[in-house]
């Protein structure tokens, strides 16, 4: 049964001495859980394909962007037409306006938008403009919650309400984080009085409306709602950080699903469809403070880059035209409760919260709503977990603190054999 890794092995060895880690982003490092990644030669539909030859059924989507499989037909046809005519002009192309169009009329709160190409772009420059806009400094951001490695968000999580962010990371000044309060996720009483104590000097509350960066953590209805009316009150910036949610939960992200509407909104991975797209938007009135039309700069050489437009495009329409929404959701519920079921019959402490087709599997015995909670989540379990299904063919993120996706290529068929295979190794695993 025991598959073979040896090239993969070769491969992380040679890159460990070229790359820190081995790795262009930590995440893929398998820290969390152990043992050497595995290397990808290519992505087919819903499975993935290692360079020894191992098929994988793919859980993770390149962590978020790849909804519609990998290399979708549509998707590659777009890329390929765009790459005849060239690879970046540093000029506007129409393109850019097509995929604002669709940008615009998806999400609810974004009059304008501007493409950057990453996430992190994107938050670091929606605060930018929050605080260009409002004239204020001081931000709130939730514990558990990731927007990307921008200096001001890096912020250690778990201490309690109030509490001046410390950096969570050498190299980031102690200056870039003083402005930043760290609050407890879902805590509407902690986020009141907050903005009591400090609402004058607030120019924007940032939040992932689901949390997916702590595992899938969804928010009570009165704390999003909370979220908006002190925001309203106070004058501050709410920026909904649809970078994973967006078109993911629905086409109009997490505010469409839940009614709740921000005033700006940063977007990454699906806007993209597999290329290096992010975009922040809003309020015109607020977005007319980017320049050139307004003093807060901004800028990119490659933003709006004419092949990733081409993606973004492409995927977008085929969501739209296709709404697999309400299918997505069938098949990770069905998911979901199967994992449950396993577990309750097993013994075996946990929780499976879902929003859309994002999912995780937490070895813990509470309802997790929180970063305080999710660090109590039992991790050994979960790498032995992720080992047990990476042997049976089943590629899930490699930590216990990351979403689950679903995609549409995802069977049925799939889904029941993930459940074997689930239920194959927590067996071996509690003896049950
Ligand atoms: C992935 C992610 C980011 C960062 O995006 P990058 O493209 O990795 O820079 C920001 N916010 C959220 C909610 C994310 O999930």
């Amino acid at each position: 049964m025991k598959l073979k890794h040896t090239r993969s092995e070769a491969a992380f060895e040679r890159a460990q001495q070229l790359i820190p880690g081995g790795v262009n982003s930590p995440a893929r490092a398998f820290g969390g859980v152990g043992g050497c990644p595995v290397f990808i030669s290519r992505g087919e539909r819903q499975y993935l394909f290692d360079i020894d030859g191992n098929r994988y059924l793919d859980y993770v989507g390149s962590w978020g962007p790849h909804i519609l499989g990998h290399r979708h037909p549509v998707v590659v046809a777009a890329i390929q037409q765009a790459l005849a005519t060239g690879t970046s002009f540093g000029a506007p192309t129409e393109s850019e306006s097509v995929l604002a169009e669709l940008v615009i009329a998806a999400v609810p709160s974004i009059e304008k938008v501007r493409m950057v190409s990453s996430g992190t772009e994107a938050t670091m420059s929606a605060l930018r403009v929050a605080r260009g806009f409002t004239g204020r400094d001081v931000i709130i951001k939730f514990a558990g919650c990731y927007h990307g490695h921008v200096d001001s968000l890096l912020v250690q999580a778990g201490s309690g309400a109030l509490t001046l962010g410390t950096p969570s990371s050498p190299g980031v000044p102690v200056g870039c984080t003083r402005d930043t309060l760290v609050l407890e996720y879902n805590d509407v009483e902690g986020l009141a009085a907050a903005f009591k104590q400090r609402g004058n000097e607030l120019a924007a509350l940032i939040l992932e409306p689901v949390v997916g960066n702590m595992g899938v953590v969804i928010p009570t209805p009165e704390f999003l709602q909370a979220c908006r009316d002190l925001c309203t009150q106070y004058g501050t910036v709410l920026i909904f950080d649809e970078v994973m949610t967006g078109f993911r939960i629905s086409y109009g992200g997490a505010q469409a699903h839940f009614g709740v509407t921000p005033d700006m909104t940063t977007l990454g991975k699906i806007v993209g469809g597999g290329l290096p797209v992010g975009a922040y938007g809003g309020r015109a009135d607020i977005m007319n403070t980017v320049s050139p039309v307004g003093p807060v700069y901004q800028a990119g050489t490659l933003s709006g880059n004419p092949l990733a437009m081409a993606c973004g495009i492409a995927t977008l329409e085929t969501l739209k035209k296709t709404n697999p929404y309400a299918e997505l959701e069938r098949k990770t519920a069905n998911l979901c409760e199967g994992l449950s079921q396993i577990c309750r019959v097993k013994g075996i402490p946990h929780t499976v919260p879902h929003v859309g087709s994002m999912f995780t599997l937490f070895f813990n015995s509470e309802p997790v709503t929180n970063y305080q909670v999710s660090a109590r989540n039992d991790t050994a379990r979960f790498a032995r977990y992720f080992h047990g299904l990476l042997e049976r063919g089943i590629y899930l993120p490699c930590s216990q603190f990351e979403a689950n996706f679903v995609g549409v290529e995802h069977t049925d068929e799939n889904i029941e054999q993930t459940l074997a295979s689930a239920e194959a190794v927590l067996g071996e695993i509690t003896g049950i």
